[in-house]
């Protein structure tokens, strides 16, 4: 059965995910085995499928991945009927607390209806496909902490925390008669931090740190989505900006920054940043730098040419950030074709959230639509590419016996079927098309045919947990 509304769709693969199942046929001591067979293969990396191909899991890793039958006597055995096998998606750019943007919650709810919230939008996540979200800001660290230690059912997230704003930077989201010194609610509840100066930066980024963040994100230039900076703006000093770069390095991580135009960003990468969201309203002179220089890019198709290019459907957004967002809309093209044209190091970043929230995979496609025109390419920006920049969080990276974002041999067992062949046709990556999920080992979404995967759910901490087992 396929559903494509949102709850029903969450609570089906809730169900799945967790429900006991009444035979195990493996012995309790074994590693358990899944081996998916008559599948083609997308790596993650090449242009070409394995076809028929046989991939088995052992535990959460990917033990063998060949183009020929794999015996494995003692493993569960999924038919894949001639699906596309690929690894699970990664999401560069999510804010899993937010449903409407910034200022709802911190107008209208707290932040236990956030978490309540983030529950939802992890299960979507994992019901679309995708199986990483590098959260770009959010009171997130704690989450992470909890789906990592198997409390929670959610993506692998590589949380930033709260972002760095400074005062009147694009995560401030105070009121008009604030005075300095006052907290407003987003940020007493650490979803973003409003730090001025070497010493509150240092501290704000070290904060998240010490909590478990994979990275730190900081607000480089005016935002579409906040009230009290232009577009044009600069944010932070280079001394700032060092600053926090320097914390980062410390523990072996990196800096990401919200930047729309040539000032902020250059500013960013002269401090050492490595990965600009956004940038659409950059020259064609920084697009080189980036390259140059390794810089990624963290794209959002769909914010950029879909959603601000009809601004005024943006029920949340007050005049001044409509007019905001036409004025990003300009430049997103251009500044997009002249990435693909440099070969920037792309990755795909939705950026959303909302009514948006059940189509992350449409910014991957949006992406190939609109500008790459390679379906190949635009793949690698949620798998393989999105992977290489998971890297640059090293030490800090909690996710250390396995690769990510390719269905390779050592890799964890994050894998995707998809009805269809995403490398001939992007759409066959829409949700409906996801027929099975896995993440690290464990079956969060199955609409196989019963004959063809049985009704199994190999026992895991997760499903232990969730069950008061262990
Ligand atoms: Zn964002």
């Amino acid at each position: 059965m396929k559903n494509s509304s949102f709850f029903a769709g969450a609570v089906a693969s809730f169900v799945f995910a967790f429900a006991p199942h009444a035979s195990m046929a493996q012995d309790d001591e074994a590693p358990r085995q899944v081996l998916f067979t008559n599948v083609n293969i997308f790596d993650g990396v090449s242009e070409t499928l394995i076809e028929n191909g046989s991939v088995l899991v052992e535990g959460n890793l990917i033990k063998t991945v060949s183009a020929d039958a794999i015996e494995a006597p003692d493993a569960f055995t999924v038919d894949g009927e001639g699906r596309t096998l690929m690894p699970g998606l990664i999401d560069m750019h999510s804010h899993l607390c937010f449903r409407n943007g910034m200022l709802e919650f911190r107008d209208n709810y707290d932040q236990m209806a956030a978490g309540a919230y983030t529950a939802i939008a992890m299960q979507d996540y994992l019901d679309q496909g995708f199986t990483t979200a590098r959260d770009a800001g959010c009171n997130i660290l704690g989450v992470a902490k909890a789906v990592n230690n198997g409390i929670i059912p959610g993506p692998r997230i590589f949380p930033s925390g709260g972002f760095l704003s400074q005062t009147g930077g694009h995560a401030d989201t105070g009121s008009f008669n604030d005075v300095p010194g006052d907290l407003d609610d987003l940020e007493a509840h650490m979803v973003g931090f409003i730090a001025d100066g070497v010493p509150e930066v240092t501290k704000a980024a070290r904060h998240n740190l010490r909590a478990g963040a994979t990275q730190i994100k900081v607000m480089a230039g005016g935002g579409v989505a906040s009230e009290f900076d232009p577009l044009h703006m600069t944010q932070y000093s280079l001394e700032e900006m060092k600053a926090i770069v320097g914390v980062a390095e410390d523990y072996g991580t990196y800096v990401h920054v919200h930047g729309y135009h040539d000032r902020s960003v250059n500013r960013a990468i002269d401090a050492g940043a490595r990965v600009i969201e956004h940038n659409f309203l950059v020259s064609e002179e920084t697009v080189i730098r980036m390259k140059e220089e390794g810089v990624a890019l963290s794209v959002q198709a769909v914010m950029s040419l879909e959603a601000f290019g009809d601004p005024e459907s943006i029920t949340f957004f007050s005049a001044d950030q409509k007019a905001k967002a036409a004025q990003v809309n300009s430049g997103a093209q251009q500044m997009m074709e002249w990435a693909v044209k440099h070969d920037l190091l792309m990755v795909t970043g939705g950026d959303m959230f909302g009514p948006d929230l059940v189509r992350q995979a449409d910014n991957i496609i949006w992406f190939n639509d609109k500008i790459a025109k390679n379906p190949h390419l635009s793949l690698k920006t949620a798998t393989s590419n999105a992977a290489e920049v998971l890297t640059w969080s090293g030490g800090m990276n909690p996710y250390k016996d396995g690769t990510l974002g390719t269905i390779a041999e050592g890799g964890y067992a994050d894998i995707i079927l998809i009805d269809g062949n995403p490398l001939e046709d992007i759409h066959d990556l829409k949700r409906d098309n996801v027929d099975f999920v896995m993440k690290d080992g464990l079956v969060y979404k199955n609409w196989l045919p019963d004959d063809n995967a049985p009704a199994f759910q190999p026992a895991g901490p997760e499903r232990d947990a969730y069950f008061g087992l262990n």
